[in-house]
């Protein structure tokens, strides 16, 4: 592992360390030569063609299948060697992260919708994902409904045997490169009531639009609104039962928010990485500034606090493994780990003085993708809110 806080041992299963393996092969003999051919970093995005090429790619080699259950061509990891494999592909620094089990588009967005779908969808929608045929991305979000999901607006009205979709979905991951997305509408006809549903709507539908005209911090070009006017979809386009549409959405919500840790972690490991490198060759004062007892105790900080979020993420996993409820703690990991990956972030900008902010450093980058996992997928204080209310739930037992 490309890090110089972890031991060498191994912490996975001998079959995620055989699978790292092979990945580290991919990611150094085709990953890394295809950015460079074609000036992908990560500011600036790849087009779907070249996407379409590496999720094909990775799909052969048996990678970005892994997150599928084991009869459709899944690995079988555990939570624990699933964090293992994820960070080990963040930690690579490769671009194309996202995109190598599919994170934005690919697998890991089915989830339960496996479960849930008809033969039907699964020829339709869940095969051609997994086969890394189609791209498909997940809508919840909306202008006025962000952590308070629930409040979602968008609507979907059942004339006869079809579903007519009004509403704007906000910041969805993928978007501008789907298929197809599920969308999580209302089909409430009282407005006082919360009944939520969920259904696959193709992008070449009529009334369905992309619209961009915003660009994260993150650099490249991943995230954009869905606008549906009056677009229609058969009923049976429908995923599972009606009124399940948010709990469907958010029923892998702990193991989810958990598998956010690697990701961060991995790129905080870059970080440090990278301020290791330049405390060794940066000179001042005719010394290197490793030398310096400051950057040395920043180092020590970035080092130690990796270690402490790694150990709860890594214990959170087994824990989840072994069948705990572990919501309380998922939330903890995912607060934990990315505030202590953006202080590493911070002090790695600070040890590189005013190279760190020049654009295309890559600890520029990191700095701003790392204050992202701050507010992706449920904010630091949406995870406190969580972490309390299980705490006082527990101790009113
Ligand atoms: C890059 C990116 C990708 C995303 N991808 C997707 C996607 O693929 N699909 C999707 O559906 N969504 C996606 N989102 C949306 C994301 O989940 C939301 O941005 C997030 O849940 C926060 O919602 P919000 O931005 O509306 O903030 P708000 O909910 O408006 O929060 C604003 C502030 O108020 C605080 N706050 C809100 N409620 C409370 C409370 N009860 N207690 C204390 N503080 C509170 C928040 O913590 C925050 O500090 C994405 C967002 C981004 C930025």
């Amino acid at each position: 592992m490309n890090t110089t806080t972890t031991p060498n041992a191994f912490e996975g299963s001998d079959k995620a360390r055989d699978f790292i393996a092979r990945l580290d092969e991919f990611i150094q003999q085709e990953l890394h030569p295809m950015a460079q051919e074609h000036g992908i970093d990560h500011d600036h995005s790849p087009s779907k063609e070249l996407l379409q090429q590496v999720w094909k790619r990775s799909q052969a080699k048996g990678f970005y299948g892994m997150t599928l259950p084991e009869p459709m061509g899944g690995a079988g990891f555990s939570v624990h060697d699933h964090a293992l494999v994820k960070e080990f592909i963040y930690a690579s620094g490769t671009p194309f992260a996202p995109h190598i089990l599919g994170e934005l588009t690919g697998p890991p967005r089915l989830g339960a919708l496996v479960r849930q779908s008809t033969p039907a969808q699964m020829q339709r929608f869940i095969l051609p994902v997994a086969r890394a045929e189609k791209a498909v991305c997940f809508a919840i979000t909306e202008p006025d409904a962000g952590s308070d999901a629930g409040a979602l607006q968008t609507s979907a009205v059942q004339q006869g045997d079809n579903f007519v979709l009004n509403g704007t979905k906000k910041f969805i991951s993928g978007s501008p490169f789907c298929d197809f997305a599920v969308i999580i509408a209302s089909t409430s006809e009282d407005p006082a009531v919360r009944e939520t549903t969920a259904f696959f709507v193709e992008r070449n539908r009529p009334g369905f639009s992309i619209e961009g005209g915003y660009k994260t911090m993150a650099g490249q070009s991943h995230t954009a609104n869905i606008v549906l006017k009056d677009c229609v979809i058969p009923a049976s386009n429908q995923i599972g039962e009606r009124g399940k549409g948010l709990g469907l959405a958010l029923g892998r919500i702990t193991v989810n928010r958990l598998l956010h840790c690697p990701a961060m972690l991995g790129l905080a490991q870059l970080a440090l990485q990278d301020s290791l490198d330049y405390a060794r060759q940066r000179q001042q004062f005719g010394k290197p500034i490793g030398a310096f007892q400051a950057i040395q105790h920043m180092l020590a900080d970035m080092a130690t606090e990796l270690a402490a979020a790694r150990a709860l993420m890594l214990s959170v996993a087994r824990s989840l493994d072994l069948g705990i409820d572990a919501r309380a703690q998922a939330s903890m990991a995912k607060l934990y780990c990315s505030e202590t990956a953006f202080r590493i972030a911070d002090r790695a900008v600070q040890i590189h003085g005013g190279e760190g902010i020049v654009q295309g450093r890559r600890v520029e980058f990191l700095f701003r993708m790392l204050r992202m996992y701050r507010i992706l997928t449920g904010t630091s204080e949406i995870q406190r809110n969580t972490i309390a209310k299980e705490l006082l739930q527990a101790t009113g037992r």
